[in-house]
């Protein structure tokens, strides 16, 4: 059982000093690495004092070794991260700088320092790999541990202004001890897929899981990542044992004829989180990779990357329309309230709120009104609203119905735009699709619009495809569901995160 993770990762490191810990695009770097330039950067961090105890330290850049490295040297010192991803819109950054207020930045892409109002230390990659190279012996003593916070995540919501997420230590090694557990079963010294990005709390499912274990990180740059042919150039000779990502990055990846079990003989656990998993995806992943293990997670940044999980069979993905969140990792209760009471009969709907060790202890940084408006006691355990609507069948298994502002009413019924998109993802001629509201002026909404990513299909025009989507789907979805207008799209846009960007697109349809 892990309780101190700095000192979990040392063990690891020096059991497996000569194993390759991070791999990106062919330059590797070994746990013996990962163990000494940790340890430099933690001694010149306690020598320096340019960053207060327990004072967060901003990390901008992409998938790169110095970035991880700098995670596992600030915790070791007692500072939590701040991960920013190169390229952020400066707002977001200016809005992190203001909430966070860290006094060091480490940037390993060019950091816009002049074009912010920042006032902090930034140390660029040149000067931190100066620092890793001054060998120095290290013991940890005041490492973050108990409810120090590890990680600052900020929420990467389209609207308003991000929130910032401490995560304490606490949070994160339950959370690492059920990724390590049963549940997953996945074995040491994997091959892990790394291409979540930092600022993106899932990435913690690849690098933590690989840097407990032994494993080791394939990563993949961001302008690699978003250059198909080279994405899929390159997949098939990472030997990746283990996905991790959301459904989007995993239909993303379908699209390429070799990423199949032939090609690709040693991945074997598929982890996805952070939006929906349909059953087609999972049926098409199984065509695939027959032998594969596939999980849906579920759970919000507030909550420690996830606390439901349950591996997904080719029976649930042939006979369910919608799949299960799966069951509570140990330490946490999920359970559903409407109107302020807990709902106990089985099925019936209402919020999701998550009650135990993963809920961030403090709630927002330096936001108490929002914090007060999503954070409570339950019986006295940590707490979150999490926006969600879902549900507990009666085997106990966890459902989420979509997001409660995705709830919209339409000529007086209620629907749920998550229950039409899987509707209408049972017609064989779509792929994939997104419902959308349309709005009046007076803000209610009139029709719906669905965005499909067609099958490919032989009709002469979209209105005949139309037509057989409409009459295959005449018995699946209740006639004031079904879609008024068919807009055909050859994506989806996707936020950050790899998420598809269903605020984004429902603003862009109400222009
Ligand atoms: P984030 O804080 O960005 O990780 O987003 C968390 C939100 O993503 C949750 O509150 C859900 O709305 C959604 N989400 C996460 N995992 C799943 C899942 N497995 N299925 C459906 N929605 C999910």
């Amino acid at each position: 059982m892990i309780t101190d993770i700095v000192k979990s990762i040392d063990a690891q490191a020096q059991k497996h000093l000569k194993t390759v810990f991070f791999d990106e695009m062919g330059e590797t770097h070994t746990y013996q690495e990962l163990l000494d330039c940790s340890n430099s950067l933690a001694a010149w961090l306690d020598d320096k004092k340019i960053v207060p105890a327990k004072g967060p330290i901003m990390f901008y850049g992409d998938h790169q070794f110095e970035i991880v490295t700098g995670f596992v040297g600030a915790v070791k010192a007692g500072h939590a991260y701040i991960p920013v991803e190169t390229g952020s819109a400066l707002p977001r950054m200016q809005s992190i700088i203001n909430t966070a207020h860290p006094r060091l930045v480490i940037a390993i892409d060019d950091f816009p320092v002049d074009k912010l109002d920042y006032d902090g230390a930034v140390i660029n990659k040149f000067e931190l790999q100066q620092i890793f190279a001054q060998k120095s012996s290290y013991t940890p003593d005041h490492e973050v541990l108990g409810d120090d916070p590890f990680y600052i995540l900020f929420t990467s919501g389209t609207t308003g202004s991000p929130k910032g997420v401490p995560i304490s230590h606490t949070n994160i090694c339950s959370f690492a001890n059920w990724m390590r557990g049963d549940d997953f079963n996945i074995p040491a010294e994997q091959v892990y897929l790394g291409q979540t990005p930092f600022s993106f709390d899932v990435s913690h499912m690849y690098w933590l899981n690989a840097v407990l274990s032994g494993g080791t990180i394939k990563a993949i740059p961001l302008k690699v990542v978003q250059n198909f042919g080279q994405l899929f150039k390159i997949l098939p000779n990472l030997g990746i044992n283990v996905f991790v990502g959301t459904p989007s990055f995993g239909e993303m990846l379908l699209l390429s004829p070799d990423f199949n079990e032939t090609k690709m003989p040693d991945l074997k656990y598929f982890l996805f989180c952070g939006e929906e998993l349909t059953p087609s995806t999972v049926k098409r992943l199984f065509q695939r990779f027959p032998k594969a293990h596939i999980f849906n997670t579920y759970g919000p940044t507030e909550a420690a990357v996830a606390i439901t999980s349950c591996e997904i069979t080719k029976d649930m993905a042939k006979n369910l329309k919608r799949l299960p969140i799966g069951y509570d990792k140990p330490g946490v209760t999920t359970s559903i309230w409407k109107d302020g009471k807990e709902v106990t009969t089985p099925g019936e709907h209402g919020e999701i709120i998550i009650a135990g060790d993963s809920v961030a202890p403090h709630g927002y940084l330096n936001n108490p009104a929002k914090t007060a408006k999503n954070f409570f006691k339950l019986n006295g355990v940590q707490a979150y609203r999490t926006g969600d609507a879902g549900f507990i069948a009666k085997d106990g298994s966890r459902h989420i119905i979509g997001r409660m502002d995705f709830q919209i009413k339409l000529h007086g019924f209620r629907v749920e735009l998550d229950e039409v998109r899987s509707s209408l993802e049972m017609s064989q001629y779509i792929k994939q699709a997104v419902a959308v509201p349309k709005y009046n002026r007076n803000h209610q909404a009139t029709h719906l619009i669905a965005y499909v990513i067609a099958q490919p299909n032989d009709f002469a025009s979209e209105r005949e495809l139309t037509q057989a989507i409409r009459a295959s789907l005449k018995d699946k979805i209740m006639d004031y569901m079904m879609p008024t207008q068919f807009v055909y799209v050859d994506s989806f846009p996707t936020s950050a995160n790899g998420k598809i960007a269903v605020k984004q697109m429902i603003a862009e349809a109400n222009k």
